[in-house]
């Protein structure tokens, strides 16, 4: 293997060319921490081109952690309109509300204050802790198992589902020594695995600043069994008819009854079975009345 040098120069040095300019990678310290979580929480399920426009949104209305705390939680899960799996608002919101009550309203620095926020495991917390602070920590994605796998490991692709001991072993080892080129050096090899080695079959390794020394690539790209995210089936399903009830009560200010949803899915099993869901998730409270609104929004 080589080392961390042979990788970091190439690699910095078409990162500082071809990094996209992407909002929460603009500033760093404590003021931009609160931009930086945001987004990795968005873009925990969410493609880059949709978290734009809606982190934009979000940190316009919501600046600061305690101005989000301030706000019922059913205006969190109003404002996270269609990003999907709207639960990440919720623990959002629940973050903000501890940030505000335990750390002062800045978001903590530490890897482990920033796991005990909720919606926070341990790539999130990394990825905050290296990318707002500057810090020195292996930062796993999809993205970067897929570069180091195929780099370092000669292979297609990470062979297992999870992340295993040895690849946070590996992308430890290839940190370099100095927290603020590390932290550099980890969102350069998330940018390469977006950008060049990328999911498809094919990735860009004409246009890769590490082909010279990439194990895969001089090995002839051999084919193997790689653990792709599966292209879940959505029409029909419980989640599209959870998004249709959230839709309706997102569009307005007021409870809605019962049959208001009913206009929006015609299965009334499906729907039930989804609504009951929504509840016990905590995204929607249902009112004495009968009706229903987002957590924290009935007058
Ligand atoms: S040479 Fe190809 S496979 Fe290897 S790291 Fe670069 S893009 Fe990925």
């Amino acid at each position: 293997m080589m080392d961390d040098a042979t990788y970091a120069e190439p690699l910095l040095g078409w990162y500082a060319q071809n990094a996209r300019d992407l909002p929460w990678r603009r500033e760093t310290g404590p003021g931009a921490a609160w931009s930086v979580l945001v987004s990795e929480i968005m873009l925990q399920q969410t493609p880059v081109a949709r978290v734009l426009p809606a982190h934009a949104q979000w940190l316009a209305r919501w600046p600061t952690p305690a101005a989000l705390a301030a706000s019922p939680p059913g205006e969190a899960i109003r404002h996270w309109g269609r990003l999907g799996y709207p639960r990440r608002a919720l623990r959002l919101h629940e973050a903000a509300c501890l940030i505000t009550a335990r750390h002062g309203g800045q978001v903590p620095d530490s890897v482990a204050s920033l796991r005990e926020l909720p919606g926070v495991g341990s790539y999130t917390a990394a990825a905050v802790a290296s990318f707002a602070f500057g810090q020195r920590h292996a930062v796993l994605d999809t993205n970067v198992r897929r570069v180091l796998a195929r780099l370092v490991g000669g292979a297609a692709g990470p062979v297992s589902t999870g992340v295993s001991v040895s690849e946070v072993k590996l992308a430890e080892s290839l940190l370099p020594d100095a927290p603020d080129v590390a932290a550099r050096w980890s969102v350069a090899v998330m940018e390469l695995g977006a950008l060049v080695c990328t999911a498809a079959t094919a990735p860009s390794c004409g246009s890769c600043p590490l082909a010279g020394q990439c194990v895969w690539l001089t090995t002839g790209r051999p084919a193997g069994t790689v653990q792709g995210r599966r292209t879940q089936r959505y029409d029909g399903t419980d989640r599209q008819c959870r998004g249709r009830l959230l839709a309706v009560l997102r569009d307005t200010s007021q409870p809605v009854a019962r049959a208001d949803f009913d206009v929006v899915w015609s299965s009334p099993v499906q729907l039930a079975r989804a609504l009951d869901g929504l509840v016990s998730d905590g995204l929607v409270d249902p009112l004495p009345d009968g009706r229903y609104a987002l957590p924290g929004t009935a007058p």
